[in-house]
């Protein structure tokens, strides 16, 4: 017989590791199932600044780092699987999982939302070293240089316009010459004298893997085919977000992006009533904040609801 966990946690980023403190503080002995990215969208940035209480800053592996340490400090335990399928139908829920079958009374659901990437290997090798999905967050880095933004959306046009605080000059290349933004947002970022359109551009390279930071784009213009150099020092994607939700569908309400909808900020419902003892928290149900602290705040909601609904049943 599969012993029955009174805490499962889907996903180790921020939101899943603050659940796993206060569960485990709470004496919930929860696991945490690491999932794909362990650690989060955190553990590929570099230093953090805006987390509360690092005065100077901290590497984000390093801050994943110490969540998971004084979430084992209370008892929480960590596995490196994912899950696979569950049914949310019957109660305690059995997950199907890499590592095996977990039955569990809740489910915290903290699987995060990974960014969207071009697929590039130059791209991928150059992450963290002038390649990021999260102005926010390595804006920073970038004040007086010349830098890229891909996309054609609001996020873009939002990092665009959030990064000429810093850069010299943003490019923003998009694929197209129409736009998803909103209006206001793309005529905000047209007007903008720091920002230069390339529409009907596709990112080829990154240029400067071997230097290990980013020297350059080359990019081709797809109504001449012309390929040409951009040099600049950074390159942010801003071609949205996928929430790693999929594995809910047809058993939770989730949005027409796939983002987890929720009632009172964690509460997760399928046709419009609450799921009993599973919750949503952090980027997998947020398309709005997705800032490590708010994703945090979240964990932390969705460990005091599962405590409440464990004590009204009797645990
Ligand atoms: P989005 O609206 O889906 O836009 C993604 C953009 O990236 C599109 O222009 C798309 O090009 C482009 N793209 C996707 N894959 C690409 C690829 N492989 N190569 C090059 N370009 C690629 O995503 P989003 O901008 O993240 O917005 C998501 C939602 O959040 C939207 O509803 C948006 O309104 C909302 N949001 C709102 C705000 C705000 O109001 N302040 C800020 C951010 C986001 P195509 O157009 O050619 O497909």
């Amino acid at each position: 017989m599969t012993e029955t966990r009174d805490t499962v946690i889907l996903g180790s980023g921020c939101a899943g590791l603050t659940a796993a403190i206060y569960t485990a503080r709470a004496g919930l002995n929860p696991l945490v199932l690491e999932g794909h990215e362990p650690g989060g969208q955190l553990s590929i940035t570099t230093l953090v600044e805006n987390f509360p209480g690092w005065p100077d800053g901290i590497q984000g592996p390093e801050l994943i780092a110490n969540m998971k340490q004084q979430a084992e400090r209370f008892g929480a335990t960590f596995q490196l699987a994912h899950l696979s399928a569950v049914d949310l139908g019957i109660h305690p829920y059995k997950l199907q999982t890499s590592a095996g079958e977990i039955c569990t009374r809740t489910l915290i659901v903290a699987s995060g939302a990974s960014a969207r990437w071009l697929g590039l290997p130059s791209e991928q090798a150059l992450i963290g070293h002038g390649v990021s999905s999260c102005a926010t967050c390595d804006g920073f880095f970038f004040r007086g240089k010349e830098i890229a933004v891909v996309g054609g959306g609001d996020s873009a046009m939002e990092e665009a316009l959030f990064l000429t605080r810093f850069a010299s000059k943003v490019t923003l290349i998009h694929r197209r010459d129409a736009f998803r933004a909103s209006k206001i947002m793309l005529e905000r970022a047209m007007a903008h004298p720091n920002i230069e359109l390339r529409t009907n551009t596709i990112v080829e390279e990154v240029l400067g893997v071997e230097e290990q930071e980013v020297k350059g784009l080359s990019v081709r213009d797809v109504m001449t085919g012309n390929v040409t150099t951009i040099p600049l020092s950074g390159l942010f994607l801003g071609i949205g977000h996928e929430p790693n939700a999929r594995m809910f569908a047809g058993q939770m309400d989730l949005d027409e992006d796939g983002y987890i909808r929720t009632k009172d900020n964690v509460l997760t419902t399928h046709n419009g009533k609450v799921v009993p003892g599973v919750f949503a928290c952090g980027d997998v149900q947020d398309r709005r904040y997705r800032q490590a602290i708010t994703a945090a705040g979240s964990g932390c909601m969705a460990a005091l609801e599962a405590e409440k609904f464990l004590e009204g049943h009797g645990r």
